[in-house]
């Protein structure tokens, strides 16, 4: 495993951000999904209850159908975060994983939980 190259400072700073978006993203989650107890770091959209009548219904049924992406849009980015502290703690927290050299930390900055360094992600998107 490649050690971090990446000022400890630095590394202190995005450890602090990234907790503070696992808050914000489990808070979140929480408003509308249960954890599954089954799986570690999976939820579950609940379903709404406005109440029996037909038009309350449908709206359970759109807002359950609203929640299910943003669910998954927001495990995702929990995973991540969760993923990135877990690198934190072995050391490889700020490494490219394609190249192994280390992240700009603008780049870490704007997007904390990066795994790739702009070059290799510019290569991989062909947003040359
Ligand atoms: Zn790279």
């Amino acid at each position: 495993m490649p050690k971090t190259k990446l000022n400890p400072q630095f590394i202190k700073t995005m450890k602090e951000t990234l907790e503070t978006e696992k808050v914000k993203l489990e808070t979140e989650l929480s408003k509308f999904t249960k954890k599954n107890p089954n799986v570690d770091g999976d939820f579950e959209a609940t379903y709404p209850e406005y109440g029996d009548k037909s038009d309350e219904n449908a709206q359970e049924i759109t807002q359950y159908l609203t929640n299910k992406p943003l669910e998954m849009q927001l495990e995702k980015m929990l995973r991540d975060v969760n993923k990135a502290l877990k690198n934190m703690e072995d050391g490889s927290y700020g490494m490219c994983k394609y190249c192994d050299e280390p992240i700009e930390e603008k780049r870490l900055e704007a997007r904390p939980t990066s795994g790739a360094c702009v070059s290799c992600k510019k290569t991989l998107t062909q947003e040359v």
